[in-house]
């Protein structure tokens, strides 16, 4: 018979988001719970590579919850890309007996945490840890509450001052392949328009949609942009824009990094609450190789390979919504 796992390490690796601390506390606290030990890999799979594992109590992960960003640090790490750093990973984790990994993190992580536990006997359970809700399997993901939540906040500041000047502004959000930041936050702020990757937006149709707008006098417009859209984001699509209409009263704000940080909001908390402790029954009931994802309020399991392959589709729907509530 197989040997049961005893100690286990968490990791957070790639973009960092606002619930990842919930999630390790969940890890910390669950797996102490079992009896397990839990070390804490520092910075993503460089901690891994550079031996720099520290084990955790629950006393570790006091007063966390609440906080953004991550306690254990993330990182982008290249020599985890290559089987000698994989290699070296793997003789640091023999060392501290750790033999079950929680990633939290992106597709890019979960890539990554198939091909080791192929390589190597290390089973990796997955929690997905992005704020741009950019892995099919799971309805949310960890940060992208409370990220589309302060996009929320910043653009219905903007919406005042556009008012005031009767303005247009082009306000873009983070989402390099992933639409949703502007979907959400451009439907809840009233958004005239809303441009994202998986939706190809013709310009001429823009530039028909301002002209008939300016003639019935709606002067007020916000266009939210997702970063990954085709226009190339909100400066290019300015340019484009004004060369076309030279007379658009037209500015720009691109709100960047404040959409990774902050205190998460309640429901990040709560969703990186039971996806960190479901790792843990995870590794302990042998359900290896997946992640974990919330779908109709249901916790289920996706093999973390599938992560890796599939992407979000944006229905017609969406789009219509938008359309008729932004006349
Ligand atoms: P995210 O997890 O946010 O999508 P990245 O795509 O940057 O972020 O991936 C995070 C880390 O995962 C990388 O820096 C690398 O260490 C590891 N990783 C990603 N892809 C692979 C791969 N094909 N092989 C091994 N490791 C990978």
């Amino acid at each position: 018979m197989k040997k049961k796992i005893t100690k286990i390490g968490v990791l957070t690796s790639g973009g960092d988001s606002p619930g990842m601390n919930a999630a390790i506390r969940a890890v910390v606290r669950t797996g102490i719970y079992h009896g397990l030990e839990v070390y804490g890999i520092m910075r993503g799979y460089t901690g891994m590579v550079e031996n720099e594992i520290v084990k955790l109590e629950n006393r570790s992960v006091a007063n966390i919850i609440q906080r953004g960003g991550t306690m254990l640090k993330t990182s982008r790490c290249y020599e985890f890309l290559t089987p000698e750093g994989r290699a070296k990973a793997y003789e640091n984790l023999k060392k501290h007996g750790i033999e079950g990994l929680v990633i939290i993190g992106g597709d890019g992580s979960f890539k990554g945490a198939q091909i080791f536990s192929n390589e190597y006997d290390i089973p990796c359970v997955g929690l997905p840890g992005t704020i741009d809700k950019d892995i099919a399997g799971t309805d949310f993901t960890i940060g992208f509450d409370t990220a589309v939540n302060t996009a929320v906040e910043a653009i219905d500041k903007i919406r005042d001052t556009a008012d005031a000047h009767d303005r247009l502004f082009i306000v873009e959000v983070m989402g390099r392949d992933a639409g949703y930041i502007a979907l959400h936050s451009g439907i809840s702020t009233g958004a005239e328009h809303i441009l994202i990757p998986e939706k190809k937006t013709k310009v001429a149709d823009l530039i028909a949609s301002f002209q008939e707008k300016e003639k019935r006098k709606k002067l007020v417009n916000i266009i939210v942009i997702a970063e990954g859209d085709d226009f190339g984001g909100a400066d290019e699509l300015a340019k484009l824009l004004k060369k076309e209409i030279p007379q658009l009263d037209l500015r720009v704000c691109i709100l960047g990094h404040i959409q990774r940080g902050g205190a998460p909001s309640c429901f990040d908390r709560v969703i990186a609450s039971r996806m960190g402790y479901h790792a843990v029954e995870c590794l302990l009931e042998e359900r290896f190789n997946v992640f974990i994802g919330i779908v109709n309020n249901k916790i289920c399991y996706t093999p973390i390979n599938e992560a890796v392959k599939k992407k979000q589709r944006i229905s017609d729907e969406w789009m219509k919504i938008v359309k008729i509530l932004a006349t």
